[in-house]
């Protein structure tokens, strides 16, 4: 409408600033950096999860594969995880950045009031979205951004979240081996540009399975542990053969550790509560009860004091460090068995001599970290980190913008490499989350040019409507006081 009002003189002048304003606004040029980012070669990452791999069992038997990371790349020795260290909620911490109490899986087993709606990994529960969809997993996010990104079995990866799955997928099942798995992987690496993924996540079921059975102070666990450590070769070897080893950066950590289990430690909660007070949601070690209609100050005052190697928790009072309150999903009791002890209602049923899920300060619930590639720096051992600083770490090596979460980039920036990398088109290496790129010129050259184009247009226009309304001006000058009528912007 504005150009109908223009002197015609004006107009090319107006079609100039439409064709050039636009190069020099920095909306636009975001827009253009972005989309030459998302058609440049992204930075590669793979992201592995070998489930129930404690932090040292690297050192109790030979493990030349996860040494040879760690001597081109970076190990971590104290990695927190999330409470409660159990496999969804962790694996769901790793590509969200989110304490459980935020994204939302807080547990293996869970019960939704406001749904009404039970979950457990043991049932196809876990398809629904609903249980998912308090966070935004990075595979999603990579996708919106313009990437592309291939899942091998992680946990919540062939669900529909955001009304997205992974650019390429496996649907859960533990029988694929982990041979197949990397196989899939470095094809999804592999393809033709424009097809590739930028960031893989791989996982795998052992040695928590094993350490769950055999307690991980059999030595039948050495064998299991080797035989990971076999597995991390095949993936390398696999790498290297298809010219991805020195491309990919790659992370191999896990959800947690394991604790050995004794029967002369267990917890019989029949023993203290009925039973038909409370409904049972989480298992051992870190227990949800949500006691019925009316039950919760007797059930709490039954269990409070009942046993020396229990903390009994209501919602309000689990320690705020913990970050494992504020969720509709957190039973109103909760019960923390001490590092070793099984929380039973009676003794029938326990079968395993291995368990995790304790408290996730404690080593043993910990687990490994080690990483290589062109974003990581060689050779470097740091003393701690957070598994939630995980996701902006990765977010930086894949240049992509981070969600809000609560990990920090500043924890773990000094496992990266000195050296300028592709990676950073939108993160730094001081900010986190990261809202601005390193300091440039350019905008501020580019803002410059664009006011005093608009300066020139201005004079050029008022000087121009001046000389050819100037007689009619001294006659109408009156009019000059009088509002302009919503009539006139009609014309
Ligand atoms: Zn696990």
């Amino acid at each position: 409408m504005l150009i109908y009002l223009m002197p015609g003189g004006c107009r090319p002048l107006f079609f100039l600033l439409a064709v050039v304003l636009p190069l020099v606004s920095p909306h636009t040029r975001n827009h253009r950096e972005q989309q030459k980012h998302s058609e440049k070669e992204r930075p590669k990452l793979l992201l592995v999860s070998f489930d129930g791999f404690r932090w040292d069992y690297i050192y109790r038997v030979p493990t030349p594969n996860f040494r040879s990371i760690m001597d081109e790349g970076v190990k971590v020795e104290f990695v927190e995880n999330v409470y409660i260290t159990k496999t969804y909620p962790n694996h769901y911490s790793m590509v969200t950045g989110l304490y459980a109490e935020t994204h939302g899986i807080v547990a293996n087993e869970m019960y939704d009031p406001a749904l009404n709606l039970s979950f457990s990994m043991e049932t196809d529960s876990v398809y629904d979205s609903r249980w998912w969809e308090q966070a935004v997993p990075l595979w999603v996010t990579i996708q919106k951004d313009g990437g592309r990104s291939g899942a091998a079995m992680w946990p919540g990866s062939d669900v529909l979240i955001h009304g997205m799955f992974p650019s390429r997928y496996l649907l859960y099942n533990a029988s694929v081996s982990f041979e197949t798995r990397v196989r899939r992987i470095i094809e999804w690496f592999s393809a033709p540009e424009g097809e590739a993924v930028d960031f893989g996540i791989l996982y795998w079921e052992e040695p928590d399975e094993s350490g769950h059975n055999l307690g991980p102070q059999s030595p039948l666990m050495d064998a299991i542990i080797a035989g990971i450590d076999e597995k991390l070769g095949f993936l390398m070897n696999e790498l290297k053969k298809a010219g991805l080893y020195e491309k990919v950066n790659l992370i191999v950590t896990s959800d947690h550790g394991m604790e050995q289990l004794s029967p002369e430690k267990i917890i019989e909660l029949d023993q203290y509560v009925d039973r038909d007070l409370y409904t049972w949601v989480d298992k051992s070690p870190v227990v949800g009860i949500l006691p019925k209609e009316g039950k919760l100050d007797e059930v709490y005052g039954k269990l409070s004091d009942a046993n020396p190697n229990m903390a009994v928790y209501r919602k309000d009072d689990i320690p705020e460090h913990f970050h494992y309150q504020h969720n509709i999903r957190i039973m109103p009791i909760l019960l923390e068995a001490k590092e070793g002890w099984t929380i039973m209602q009676n003794l029938t049923g326990l079968s395993m001599l291995g368990n995790h899920g304790y408290n996730n300060t404690l080593r043993n619930m910990q687990p490994v970290f080690v990483a290589r590639g062109p974003a990581f720096r060689q050779n470097y051992v740091k003393t701690s980190m957070r598994s939630v600083d995980l996701y902006p770490l990765m977010c930086h090596i894949l240049g992509i913008r981070p969600l809000p979460n609560n990990g920090s980039l500043l924890n773990v920036q000094d496992l990266l490499s000195l050296e300028p990398t592709t990676s950073t088109p939108t993160s730094t290496h001081t900010t986190v989350p990261p809202k601005v790129g390193r300091f440039s010129y350019a905008p501020v050259v580019g803002s410059f040019i664009g006011v005093v184009m608009v300066i020139g247009f201005l004079v050029v226009y008022v000087i121009t409507v001046t000389l050819k309304q100037r007689p009619a001006l001294k006659l109408r000058s009156w009019e000059m006081s009088q509002p302009l009528l919503q009539e006139d912007l009609h014309l």
